[in-house]
């Protein structure tokens, strides 16, 4: 019996259990595969106003609805991403594979009723915000600058994709964008991606999913275990075992091979690996009537009286919104999706890493800036949308690294996926997959994921 313990519920954990199970060697009688969750709730992140089961919000009726015995699979980023997918996204070492793997696994497990998985447009838009009724833009406040400029503008998380304002062309707006306010808000339109190259999921029904169709293949899943060691043997040569706390024991687990998914907790337990880890905030806003699929990159100019962000430093309720003296662009993301929700994130600030994704705070002023902007350009999502969802969660960065962790066989990273881990989260498990099985990624070349190559 060959032990593999993977660490980490979130779409990378979730998504390298389910490959494993696929892979041509595995087998339930030869292979144990345990996959260890820090956390046991999805509540952490989210204001207790916000939705508790995204599940009913997609199709109640099919498997997708929550298991209680995952609860704490996706609590962190996995479970509050956008959920965009796309071929132009990065690294392109492994885009490609990952983008085809989510195609294929919607086709063989209903993937569009499971988790909302459907073809999108993307597209960058530059507006300016509309004041709120009963604001005053100009009389009582001045402006700080000559110019009115503020100086902080604050940048949304995909933003290596977007073109510099001044490149962007005005090229007619689709006419079933019809949920932008394009008379006064819309000053340029340019298309990013389009239903060929582009997709999304719900992430959160995603990661649930996978877990749940690993764990029909044999996977065991175990929630509120917190992995506190992974033991070497003496010369470092080769993994032995895992050490993890649940209900107040301690636990060791010997295993042949350990998968290190721990987003953006992977270097407590691999100091060599450098992931670090950045705050976002994002809101779910559902809209009165059906909206046409497009993921929006903004850049919206809030004009003077507006609401002014919170600072990207400040801390957790430090700030009472003011009104802005000087204008101010800001980035938020907005995706479109089936359910009639959409999903808006802003940027990221400096709030430290808690030790698990239930403590992760929420500052609900960082969410009232995303509503207070995304109302500011549409109705649909601020005068008659209504708020289901106010959360935060710590975005995993330096990476993707994926490979043997030095010269430790069988000991296995698989993190640090930037604002591109659910479009990646497929390949990387397979590829994964590969080097369990066959000692080496075959899909695909690592390239520059691999720690061996850049660390
Ligand atoms: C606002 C926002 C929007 C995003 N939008 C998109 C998008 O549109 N498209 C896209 O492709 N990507 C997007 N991303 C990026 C994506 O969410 C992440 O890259 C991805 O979720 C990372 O997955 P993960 O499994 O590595 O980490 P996580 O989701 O953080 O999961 C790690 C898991 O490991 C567990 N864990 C940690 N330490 C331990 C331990 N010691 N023992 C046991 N378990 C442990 C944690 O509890 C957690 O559940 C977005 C991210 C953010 C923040």
């Amino acid at each position: 019996m060959r032990e593999i313990t993977i660490v980490g519920g979130g779409i990378i954990g979730c998504s390298t259990a389910y490959w494993l199970t696929r892979h041509p060697s595995y087998s339930p009688g030869t292979h144990r595969i345990t996959l260890l969750e820090a956390s046991s709730t999805n509540t952490g992140g989210r204001t207790q106003d916000s939705i508790k089961d995204p599940s009913t919000l997609a199709d109640p009726a099919t498997a997708s609805k929550r298991n209680p015995a995952h609860d704490g699979i996706a609590g962190g980023a996995s479970g509050k991403a956008g959920g965009l997918l796309a071929l132009w996204a990065f690294p392109q070492s492994i885009v490609p594979l990952s983008f085809r793997l989510h195609d294929e696994l919607a086709r063989e497990h209903d993937g569009a009723r499971r988790w909302g998985y459907r073809r999108c447009w993307a597209s960058q838009i530059d507006c300016k915000a509309r004041l709120p009724p009963g604001i005053d833009g100009g009389a009582s406040v001045q402006p700080s600058s000559a110019d009115g400029e503020h100086a902080g503008a604050s940048k949304g998380l995909h933003k290596d994709h977007k073109k510099a304002a001044a490149e962007l062309r005005k090229l007619g707006v689709p006419d079933d964008l019809d949920w932008v306010d394009t008379a006064d808000s819309l000053r340029a339109y340019d298309n990013i991606g389009t239903p060929d190259n582009t997709a999304q999921v719900h992430p959160e029904l995603f990661t649930r999913s996978m877990a749940q169709l690993a764990e029909d293949a044999g996977v065991r899943i175990v929630i509120g275990a917190r992995v506190t060691a992974i033991n070497r043997s003496s010369d470092e040569s080769q993994v032995e075992s895992v050490t993890y706390k649940k209900d107040g024991e301690e636990i060791t687990h010997p295993t042949n091979h350990c998968v290190v998914a721990a987003g953006p907790w992977t270097r407590l337990l691999l100091p060599e690996i450098p992931v670090s880890a950045s705050r976002a905030h994002s809101v779910v806003i559902k809209s009165p009537r059906a909206i046409s699929a497009y993921a929006l990159f903004t850049a919206i100019k809030l004009p003077v009286g507006f609401r002014t962000p919170v600072p990207k430093t400040a801390q957790n309720g430090a700030i009472k919104a003011a009104p802005l003296s000087g204008q101010q662009v800001v980035e938020p993301e907005i995706y479109a999706r089936p359910d009639g929700t959409a999903y808006a994130c802003g940027p990221t600030d400096d709030a430290p890493l808690p030790l698990s994704t239930a403590e992760v705070e929420v500052d609900e002023a960082r969410c009232e800036d995303i509503i207070a902007q995304v109302g500011g350009i549409s109705d649909e999502l601020g005068r008659d949308g209504e708020v289901l969802a106010r959360q935060a969660c710590f975005l995993p960065q330096g990476g993707p690294y994926i490979g043997q962790v030095g010269s430790t066989k069988g000991l296995i990273v698989a993190a640090g996926h930037t604002c591109w881990g659910i479009q990646n989260a497929p390949g990387t498990g397979k590829l994964v997959s590969e080097i369990v099985f066959d000692g080496k990624a075959k899909s695909a070349k690592l390239g520059g994921c691999d720690p061996a190559n850049v660390l």
